[in-house]
């Protein structure tokens, strides 16, 4: 079967695109066909049901005259003919793109960003032999940015093919009159198209990308595509990535980059999201690819997945010389305290955070941090400690990666289970040490990272912290201060505290919203004060005796740079 997607964009204030698509030369003789849209983006594990944003569906024969569509359930269809008089069919559909995330499309009078399962309908039981996707921009417009290959350009119009609809569906596209910038590694292009603003001089910011891709390409050897593009959405408050085989979607809030704190946040963005074109975009658990776009699937190991991606994001912002030393480990340091302030990791293992990803962690509510962790945060720091083992081994992180993408040349049709990525490890030290890494993917004992990084002469340092941990975050909420969430077993959980109250005042002195990060800091230790809360429209008192100030881990430090240094390049 042959696709062609026609997407017309010219009224691009109105949020709608069009799409109308020819399909032809049906594999058997039939009188129907089932379509479909994709429920879900792979590397963004919940169920999005994009069918929402499509109001109807129609159908016509090569004679433009109206087929029966019925819609079979909530993001499929089945278009009927009479047998024999159909060569082609057209199936025609418009999308409202409203909505800037790195897995939702945005289409405005400026630009639009094409996130492909918000947009294309796939074939069910057809092989499809090509597909070619058109697009008809606003005549101001001169400027796409994508992964997929251009057949031909004239005018506003443009084709693009893909090699087969889980291409067409991974390569999102930029269009336009944003920034473009290319540079060259390896030989190969990679293009950086920047929509939006920021404050930092951009030849920075590309040098600075360039440098990162040099340096996952020293690990990685040579690049497993044709060009890559980076598409850069600054836009205040956004923040996220998503990963594609030959490019990403990064989304960061351009103006806080002249902060150094959020900059090397930035670099570890790019260096994650770059990082997955191996890890799982190729090297990937079995149950991410081939996908089926139509409902949950399952997996338990995101923690390789993410987990490695995260532990080597700013570990290559180090290698790159964009960071200091001082600044990586101030970053571990953090990871380390909310992986301390999470309950949940006594409750759920890294396995059943990744099964559960489609319902707990793209979902989170006020219980979340009680009932899971997190498989980027425990993942990363379960590599952080699989470093140091394989470092007393002889070996480094980078010895297990190139074993993985080993299997993945070797067999690239087929994603990896966990045994196979376990007898990798326990081919790089030894059954003990297989056994103890399945306990920590598998189990919910904490894992003493602390003492892993001393082989790295890295140390911890505890103290007392500036003020009261009573587990539990407030915020301001439309000027009011609510309790978000509760910690389990926390001292606000033990006194009574819910998620949901309101705190109004201390010792009949009032509590104002602006103050939700610091009114903590008003409090002694050991002390007895009247809480006067709301909860569901009634106030009440509430007398709590608080609780001491804890030990609180401030920082990690290398009492040797030098060796810290060279084991972790
Ligand atoms: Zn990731």
């Amino acid at each position: 079967m042959q696709i062609n997607y026609f997407a017309q964009l010219k009224q691009p204030h109105t949020h709608l695109v069009t799409v109308d698509v020819f399909l032809s030369d049906f594999e058997e003789k039939q009188n129907y066909l089932d379509i479909f849209l994709p429920v879900w983006s792979p590397g963004s594990y919940l169920v999005r049901e994009y069918s929402r944003h499509i109001a109807v569906m129609k159908g016509y024969d090569q004679d433009r005259n109206a087929l029966m569509v019925e819609k079979t359930n909530k993001s499929q269809w089945r278009v009927h003919w009479e047998w024999g008089n159909v060569q082609s069919i057209q199936l025609s559909y418009e999308v409202y793109c409203h909505e800037l995330t790195v897995r939702t499309s945005h289409v405005d009078s400026e630009h639009a960003f094409l996130h492909g399962p918000t947009l294309w309908i796939g074939v069910l039981n057809q092989s499809v032999s090509s597909i070619h996707l058109h697009l008809d921009c606003p005549e101001h417009w001169k400027t796409i940015s994508t992964a997929l290959t251009l057949k031909y350009k004239e005018n506003n119009q443009w084709c693009f093919s893909a090699k087969d609809y889980d291409e067409l569906l991974d390569s999102p596209l930029e269009l336009g009159n944003h920034f473009c910038e290319t540079f060259k590694v390896k030989d190969k292009t990679h293009e950086v198209a920047i929509y939006g603003k920021s404050f930092l001089p951009i030849n920075t910011l590309i040098a600075d990308i360039e440098t990162l891709v040099k340096t996952e390409l020293a690990l990685m050897s040579d690049p497993p595509y044709s060009h890559y593009v980076f598409i850069v959405h600054f836009v205040p408050a956004l923040f996220g990535g998503l990963e594609h085989a030959q490019s990403t979607v990064l989304q960061f809030d351009g103006r806080t980059l002249l902060n150094r704190k959020e900059y090397v946040r930035w670099l570890g963005l790019v260096a994650h999201e770059y990082f997955h074109t191996w890890n799982v975009k190729r090297i990937r658990p079995r149950a991410l690819g081939p996908f089926d776009y139509q409902q949950e699937n399952y997996t338990d190991m995101l923690w390789l997945a993410e987990g490695l991606t995260s532990f080597m994001d700013d570990l290559f912002v180090l290698r790159s010389g964009l960071c200091s030393i001082e600044e990586y480990l101030e970053i571990q340091k953090d990871n380390l305290q909310r992986y301390y302030a999470t309950y949940g990791r006594n409750v759920q293992s890294l396995a059943e955070s990744s099964y559960d990803a489609w319902i707990k962690f793209y979902r989170p509510e006020e219980n979340t941090a009680n009932i899971t962790v997190s498989y980027y945060l425990k993942g990363g720091l379960l590599f952080s400690a699989l470093h140091c083992v394989l470092l007393t081994y002889g070996h480094r992180i980078d010895d297990f990666i190139l074993r993985l993408w080993q299997r993945y040349c070797d067999n690239p049709e087929q994603g990896m289970d966990s045994e196979e990525v376990l007898a990798i490890i326990e081919d790089l030290t030894d059954a003990n040490m297989r056994q103890k890494i399945t306990n920590w993917i598998y189990g919910t004992d904490d894992i003493d990272f602390l003492s892993f990084y001393q082989i790295m002469a890295i140390a911890a340092q505890w103290e007392e912290a500036k003020e009261l941990d009573l587990g539990c975050k407030i915020e301001a909420v439309n000027g009011r201060l609510m309790l978000k969430t509760v910690q389990r077993n926390a001292w606000a959980w033990n006194s009574g505290l819910n998620a949901g109250d309101e705190l109004l005042a201390i010792n009949g002195i009032r509590i104002y919203p602006e103050e939700a990060e610091k009114w903590m800091s008003f409090l002694a230790p050991q002390t007895e004060y009247l809480f006067l809360m709301a909860r569901l429209g009634k106030v009440l008192e509430l007398k709590l005796l608080t609780p001491d100030k804890e030990k609180r881990l401030t920082q990690l430090v290398s009492s040797n740079q030098e060796k810290t240094r060279a084991l972790l390049s």
